[in-house]
């Protein structure tokens, strides 16, 4: 057969149509709407061409809804902790910390650049060290929410505020203009795991809950618990999902990711079943524990061996059983 430039491009002029033009608009549409750096999927600011001075970022998520993002160092590797803040008119609303009293400190600082209004609520949705250890710099008259599992885990935990209130389930602050919900989804990647909700605004703070594209840090979670918490905040009525740790980027990745990242919780679940499943031995499970795409997310390294480590102790059942 020879070729015919006519039949090719005919045959190019078919495809071109077979794109159609509506549908080739609100492609671009999409992508103009989409900051260039935020179409490399990473946790690494280096990689998204970002520089430390960039940092600490706040982002206006919804009129008085803020996304703080600081970078702190995990061995080699940096990446972002981020909290939360709500300017309410009555007084600000803060979910997490951050893991140092000079970073909190400094969090509180830009703070009050954008508003006068103290901060009267701390909400501890996660009770991590890298979340909390810098929670004596709010002033001692605030208010620490914190579920009972987490309000357990900071008494243990010394120079770090206690929880003044405990929040098992669910609880509903009307303050200025907001409402915040509080809300305890099911065990992940604490035990203790709350989510800032505002249902006006149709953002959700999932804190460390959601590792937008950190490797599935295990050391305290819940694997399989953790996948069906997700989905719950999935179902629920949300633009912004807002991770714990990655970068708060455009709310369409954000949702995007949160569906990835729950895949990647998975994916490490099926891969220490199968191995267990083969009668392989914790040590050599984790020498042979194959992770796919999960090899370039931060925290590869030194989270995979825990992963593996928590899904078998999960299938041996012995974790905690759930209390209140
Ligand atoms: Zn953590």
């Amino acid at each position: 057969m020879t070729f015919s430039p006519t039949r090719f491009l005919v045959g190019l002029a078919i495809v071109l149509v077979g794109c159609g033009p509506a549908e080739s608009e609100t492609a671009s549409a999409e992508e103009v709407s989409i900051p260039a750096d935020q179409r490399i999927r990473t946790a690494d600011p280096y990689a998204r061409g970002y520089t430390d001075e960039d940092f600490p970022r706040i982002q206006e998520l919804a009129p008085g809804v803020y996304s703080y993002e600081q970078l702190r160092s995990a061995g080699e590797e940096k990446f972002t902790t981020v909290s939360l803040f709500v300017v309410t008119g009555e007084g600000v609303i803060v979910a997490d910390g951050q893991g140092s009293v000079e970073e909190t400190a400094r969090m509180i600082e830009r703070i009050g650049g954008i508003t006068d209004e103290p901060i009267r609520t701390v909400v501890v949705a996660s009770d991590h060290g890298d979340h909390t250890a810098g929670n004596s710099a709010f002033s001692a008259d605030v208010a620490f929410l914190a579920h009972p599992t987490s309000a357990r885990a900071l008494e243990s935990m010394a120079g770090v505020p206690k929880a003044t209130e405990l929040v098992p389930d669910r609880k509903v602050i009307q303050m200025g203009d907001k409402e915040v919900h509080v809300l305890f989804l099911g065990r992940a990647h604490t035990g203790g795991d709350l989510v800032v909700y505002l249902p006006q605004e149709k953002v959700m703070f999932m804190s460390e809950a959601y590792l937008h594209r950190v490797f599935p840090a295990m050391r305290s979670a819940f694997p399989s618990e953790w996948v069906q918490m997700i989905e719950t905040a999935q179902a629920m009525d949300v633009d912004v999902f807002v991770p714990g740790h990655g970068f708060v980027d455009h709310p369409s990745i954000l949702a995007e990711e949160l569906e990835v990242y729950q895949g990647a919780i998975r994916v490490v679940i099926l891969e220490a079943r199968r191995l267990y499943e083969d009668g392989f031995g914790l040590e050599e499970a984790q020498q042979m524990a194959l992770f796919g795409d999960l090899d370039s997310w931060s925290l590869r390294s030194s989270q995979g061996d825990r992963a593996i480590q928590q899904v078998y102790a999960e299938i041996d059942g012995e974790l905690p059983p759930v209390t209140r």
